[in-house]
């Protein structure tokens, strides 16, 4: 059995609050969010940080990506242009890569944080 958090959660060996779930991904929301809306989109697949993609993965990855703001709008923090040009919500999406990257939780994530302050501190 694998002693990695993130492949626990996505085998459901360990609870979480999920958003998402598909054949490749899942989504559940961060223990410690840093804004109103944060969650996780993460591989079923072990894979350590996104230094160790390779072109393998890329379908994968844009998967992840494209996930983001539909998982997004679902949560509550959709990115709107109104009729008139004026751009509303929104949301940031962060992979953290290595200890220079704040990387905690070595198994592939990619962060979805929004909000009125989508950023810690
Ligand atoms: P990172 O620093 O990019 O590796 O981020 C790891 C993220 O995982 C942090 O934002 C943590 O709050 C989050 N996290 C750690 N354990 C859990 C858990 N059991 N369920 C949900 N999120 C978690
Ligand atoms: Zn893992």
């Amino acid at each position: 059995m694998s002693a990695c958090l993130f492949c626990k959660i996505a085998a459901k060996q360990i609870p979480s609050t999920a958003i998402y779930e598909d054949d490749d991904v899942v989504a559940f929301l961060d223990i410690h969010p840093a804004a109103p809306v944060h969650f996780l989109i993460v591989p079923k697949e072990h894979i350590a940080t996104l230094a160790d993609c390779t072109e393998h993965h890329a379908f994968l990855l844009g998967k992840m990506m494209l996930l983001a703001p539909r998982l997004a709008a679902e949560q509550g923090c959709n990115y709107v242009v109104d009729a008139q040009g004026v751009a509303s919500g929104g949301f940031k999406t962060l992979f953290n890569t290595g200890p220079d990257g704040g990387q905690e939780v070595y198994h592939l994530h990619l962060h979805v944080i929004g909000g009125p302050h989508p950023w810690r501190g």
